[in-house]
């Protein structure tokens, strides 16, 4: 079987450098474009040397249509405007396309859904294996529990992320929506402050804290009356994400059209 080509957008993220490393160690897999945005000051580098692993005679450029013409798969952790835009190209290049980036609103996923009928579009706010396990085990706990129990979620990251909740706290506070046969966007609590009066009756806490180099960290705590039950995952490196990324390129290749995520890549879809 002959390699799968994938190009990284985004090559010099903290995401886009780990996805170059991981492509470079990864059997059946290889880099066939790494992209930034014009103007950037990486543009003409060799992708490999951006991500410390040696020259992989690939060169950074802003034209990602010429990339994808000459790829099967493309991993994108970027921007959510970025992200649309890149969704439209590999539509038309008819390659796959794995998302990662977070924070995008609902316009946005409306324009992705309208993209993923011309296109395998796999998007995920956390890729990794434990937290989608975790999300399944939220839903199956919300159901079981009931309205009586509290539900909260709780992360961290690091001190440059720049969006919150976080997208894995969103999902997993979807899964504990779904579980309970509610819908989060009419039960979502986020941000309190100041004198907020008590507890809305069957909401959905969020609380995001930011600092130093956490990677990323959550909790789903379902508080009683005299009990708790909390259920936590912890990522301790960016490669978590970007093995799953590859994992759900290789999956994706030569699937139908549509919307994919996860739970549907590691076969554990409800
Ligand atoms: P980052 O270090 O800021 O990387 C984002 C990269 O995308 C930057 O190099 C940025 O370039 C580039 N970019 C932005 N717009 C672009 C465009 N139009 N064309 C080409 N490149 C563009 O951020 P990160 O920590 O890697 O995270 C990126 C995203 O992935 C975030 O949304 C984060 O929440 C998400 N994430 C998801 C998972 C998951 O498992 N789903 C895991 C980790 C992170 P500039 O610096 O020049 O703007």
């Amino acid at each position: 079987m002959s390699e799968l080509r994938l190009v990284v957008v985004g090559a010099a993220g903290r995401m886009g450098r780990m996805l170059i490393k991981t492509i470079s160690e990864t059997a059946g897999v290889r880099l066939s474009g790494a992209i930034e945005r014009s103007g950037s000051e990486v543009l003409g580098q060799d992708a490999g040397l951006l991500a410390g692993v040696g020259t992989l005679g690939v060169p950074v450029t802003d034209d990602p249509l010429a990339a994808f013409v000459a790829a099967d798969g493309v991993l994108d952790f970027t921007t959510p405007a970025a992200t649309i835009a890149f969704a439209g190209l590999a539509a038309q290049a008819r390659i796959v396309h794995v998302v990662g980036t977070t924070g995008l609103d609902e316009a946005d996923l409306a324009k992705l859904e309208a993209a993923s009928r011309h296109a395998v579009i796999i998007r995920s706010g956390n890729m990794s294996l434990g937290v989608n396990l975790l999300a399944a085990l939220v839903e199956r706990v919300a159901r079981t529990l009931g309205p009586e129990f509290d539900i909260e979620v709780v992360e961290m990251h690091h001190r440059m992320k720049v969006d919150a909740p976080s997208g894995t706290a969103l999902m997993l506070g979807e899964a504990a929506a779904k579980g309970r046969g509610i819908t989060l966007k009419d039960h979502a609590d986020r941000g309190r402050d100041g004198i907020t009066g008590a507890r809305h009756a069957g909401a959905i806490g969020f609380a995001a804290l930011r600092g130093g180099t956490v990677i990323g960290e959550h909790s789903v705590i379902f508080a009683g009356a005299g009990e708790r039950i909390e259920l936590s995952h912890k990522a301790e490196d960016r490669s978590l994400f970007a093995h799953g990324a590859l994992r759900a390129a290789l999956w994706g290749h030569g699937k139908k059209p549509g919307l994919y995520g996860m739970a549907d890549v590691l076969g554990i879809a409800a």
